[in-house]
């Protein structure tokens, strides 16, 4: 079960980052999920629906974002967007390139209503 290991280190994540906080209530969590992240979306939002209950995440919006793949080229510099399943650069064709987006679950943006004030 990956997406429920995804959901549980996701959970503690967000637990580590609350800490400083009283009585936290998340309202909006975005997850940017890479497409070739082997995340399954629609398993994980099953998951998340299954298991929030209880959670710091029960009442949270949470969206997810598809984060294309992406590739800086070393030729001419820029970083793009491939649109076939190809590390070649959308702009001039070469294959000199780096991945540096479409493989990763990130926790994007955490929003709070702080109901207690700040942590200070
Ligand atoms: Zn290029």
């Amino acid at each position: 079960m990956h997406e429920y290991s995804l959901f549980l280190s996701l959970l503690k994540t967000i637990e580590e980052y609350l800490k400083p906080y009283e009585k936290p209530k998340i309202s909006k969590v975005i997850l940017s999920i890479g497409i070739y992240s082997g995340v399954d979306l629609e398993y994980l939002d099953e998951v998340i629906r299954n298991f929030k209950v209880g959670t710091l995440l029960e009442e949270a919006e949470i969206i997810f974002e598809r984060e294309p793949l992406r590739v800086q080229c070393f030729q001419c510099g820029k970083i793009g967007e491939p649109t076939i399943q190809s590390a070649s650069c959308p702009f001039c064709g070469s294959f000199d390139t780096k991945i540096i987006g479409g493989f990763d679950f990130i926790l994007r943006t955490l929003e709070i209503e702080d109901e207690e004030g700040s942590p200070n």
